[in-house]
C-alpha cells in the first residue's frame, strides 16, 4: 500500500492544502496529514484548532488520517510506515525552498519527495495571508474549505471587535 505524509504547520489549512490531499489520493492509497509542532513558532491557531478543521474537511475519507509530530519529518514518516512524502508547489521560490529539503530528506532517509503543482486559482493562496484576514476580522471564507468557512468567520468576527 503506497502511503504519504503531507506535512506542513497548515495554520490554517487552506482551499490549496485540500485540493493537493485530494488530488494526491489519485496517487496515493492513503495520505496522513501530519501537523508540525514547532516550540519555536507560535502559530494563530492552537493545534487543537488546526485538527479540529482538518478533521472535519475529511470527516467522510476513511483513507485520510491526521496526526501531530515534533521531530524531523523524515523520522515520523518512517515510523508511521509512509512510503512517500508529498508537497504542494506554488512558485518557483516554493521550488528552490523545497528542492534542498526534498534530497536531504531522500539522503537521509531514502524517502522520496512526490510534488503537485497547484491548481492555478490557489498560487496565491497561503496560511499567512489567511491569518493576516482572519487577524482583522476581515472575511477569508474563499480561501478556506467550505466545511470551515462558518467555523472561521466566527472567529475573525470576534476579532473584529477586539
Ligand atoms: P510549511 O510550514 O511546511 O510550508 P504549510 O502549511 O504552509 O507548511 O504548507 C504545507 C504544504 O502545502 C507545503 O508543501 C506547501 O507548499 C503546500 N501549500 C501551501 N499552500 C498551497 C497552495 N495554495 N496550493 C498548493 N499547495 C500549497
Amino acid at each position: 500500500m503506497s502511503k504519504a505524509i503531507f506535512p506542513g504547520s497548515f495554520d490554517p489549512f487552506t482551499v490549496g492544502h485540500e485540493n493537493i490531499v485530494i488530488r494526491g489520493l489519485n496517487i496515493f492509497d492513503h495520505i496522513v496529514i501530519a501537523v508540525g509542532i514547532n516550540s519555536e513558532k507560535r502559530g494563530m491557531f492552537t493545534i487543537e484548532q488546526r485538527l479540529d478543521f482538518i478533521h472535519k474537511v475529511f470527516k467522510e475519507y476513511d483513507n485520510v488520517s491526521i496526526e501531530t509530530y515534533s521531530g524531523l519529518t523524515v523520522d515520523f514518516a518512517k515510523e508511521i510506515q509512509c512510503t512517500h512524502i508529498l508537497r504542494g508547489l506554488r512558485t518557483s521560490a516554493d521550488f528552490e525552498f523545497e528542492r534542498a529539503i526534498a534530497q536531504v530528506n531522500k539522503q537521509m532517509s531514502g524517502l522520496d519527495t512526490a510534488f503537485l503543482l497547484c491548481s492555478p486559482e490557489h498560487t496565491p493562496v497561503n496560511s499567512s495571508i489567511v491569518r493576516d484576514i482572519v487577524a482583522h476580522g476581515g472575511d477569508a471564507s474563499m480561501y478556506v474549505p467550505a466545511a470551515i468557512r462558518e467555523e472561521l468567520k466566527k472567529i475573525a468576527n470576534g476579532r473584529k471587535h477586539l
